[in-house]
C-alpha cells in the first residue's frame, strides 16, 4: 500500500544568507525519512485566523545527512511563502513540513551513467542535492553543471561548487552570467544556447542523463535544444519552479 506523508512540525535549525536574495534554512524532522536527491518537501504555514500557504521547496541538502534537510528559498517580492520565510523565521521557530515529495525527477548514485546538470536560478537548488550526494557516495560518473544566473552575486553555492570544480571528483561546473559579469569574467556571458549545451554535452558522450530545472521558458528551450543536437528525449528530465499552492 503506498505511505501517505503526513504534515510534520520541522524545527528551523539554522538559516544562512546564501546570496542578497536567497537563504538556506536547515530544518530537524521528527519524522525523517531518507530522500532521494531531487526530492521536495511541502511547507505550510498558517495564521492566526485559520488562512493557511503551502509552497514545495525542493531539498538541497543531500540524503546521507540524517535526520534534517536544507532547503534553499529565493525571496520572491510580494511573495506569501517566501517573503515570511526570509523576513519573520528566526532559528528555534517551527513550521509545518510533509514530505519528501517525487519520484521522476531524482538522481541515485547507483545510477553510473554521465550526468549533464542544467540549472536556472533558484533551480540550481534539486540538482545541488543530486551533487552533493554524488560527493557524499564517492561517485565517478562524469558529471558538468551548466548554471545560468543573472549576476554574480546572484549565483548560488558558488565557493561549493568551485571547490568540487577544482577537486578532482570528476566534477566540471560551467557559470552562464546573463545580465552582467565581473571584469576578469571567463565563463558565458549569455543566456544558455544550443552552441553552449552542445560544448557541455558532447565530451559527456551518447548516454548522458540529463537534469534540467528552473524557470519554464528555460527549462523548455534547453530541452528542445539538446533533442535538437541529438540527445534522446527519454534521457532528459525536466522540472519546473512555476508558482505552487495558492
Ligand atoms: C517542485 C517545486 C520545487 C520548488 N523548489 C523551490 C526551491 O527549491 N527554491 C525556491 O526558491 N522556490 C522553489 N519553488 C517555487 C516555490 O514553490 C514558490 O512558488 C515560490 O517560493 C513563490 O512562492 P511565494 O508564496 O513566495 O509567492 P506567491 O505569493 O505564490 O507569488 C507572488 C508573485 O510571484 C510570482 N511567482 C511565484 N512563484 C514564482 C517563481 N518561482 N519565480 C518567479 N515568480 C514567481 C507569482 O506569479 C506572483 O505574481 C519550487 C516549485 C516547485 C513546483
Amino acid at each position: 500500500m503506498k505511505q501517505t506523508l503526513n504534515w510534520q512540525i520541522a524545527a528551523v535549525k539554522d538559516i544562512r544568507q546564501e546570496t542578497a536574495n536567497v537563504k538556506s534554512f536547515t530544518l530537524t524532522l521528527p519524522g525523517w525519512m531518507r530522500h532521494r536527491a531531487g526530492q521536495h518537501y511541502d511547507i505550510r504555514l498558517t495564521a492566526e485566523d485559520g488562512y493557511q500557504a503551502q509552497r514545495s521547496y525542493s531539498i538541497a541538502s543531500e540524503p546521507e545527512r540524517e535526520g534534517e534537510v536544507d532547503i534553499t528559498v529565493e525571496r520572491i517580492s510580494d511573495g506569501e511563502v517566501s517573503a515570511y520565510l526570509h523576513d519573520v523565521l528566526v532559528p528555534g521557530d517551527r513550521i509545518e513540513a510533509r514530505g519528501p515529495i517525487g519520484g521522476y525527477f531524482v538522481w541515485e548514485a547507483s545510477m553510473d551513467e554521465p550526468l549533464l546538470l542544467v540549472a536556472g536560478g533558484s533551480g540550481v537548488v534539486p540538482l545541488m542535492s543530486m551533487i552533493r550526494h554524488r560527493a557524499a557516495a564517492g561517485a565517478k560518473n562524469p558529471t558538468s553543471l551548466l548554471y545560468s544566473s543573472r549576476n554574480f552575486g546572484d549565483v548560488i553555492y558558488y565557493d561549493e561548487l568551485e571547490k568540487l570544480h577544482s577537486s578532482s571528483q570528476g566534477i566540471q561546473v560551467f557559470h552562464a552570467l546573463t545580465r552582467s559579469q565581473p571584469a576578469d569574467w571567463k565563463g558565458y556571458a549569455r543566456r544558455i544556447d544550443q552552441d553552449m549545451l552542445k560544448e557541455v554535452v558532447q565530451p559527456l558522450g551518447r548516454s548522458v542523463q540529463v537534469f534540467i530545472c528552473g524557470p519554464t521558458l528555460l527549462v523548455e528551450s534547453a530541452a528542445n535544444a539538446l533533442v535538437e543536437i541529438g540527445v534522446n528525449s527519454n534521457q532528459i528530465r525536466t522540472e519546473r519552479f512555476g508558482p505552487t499552492g495558492g
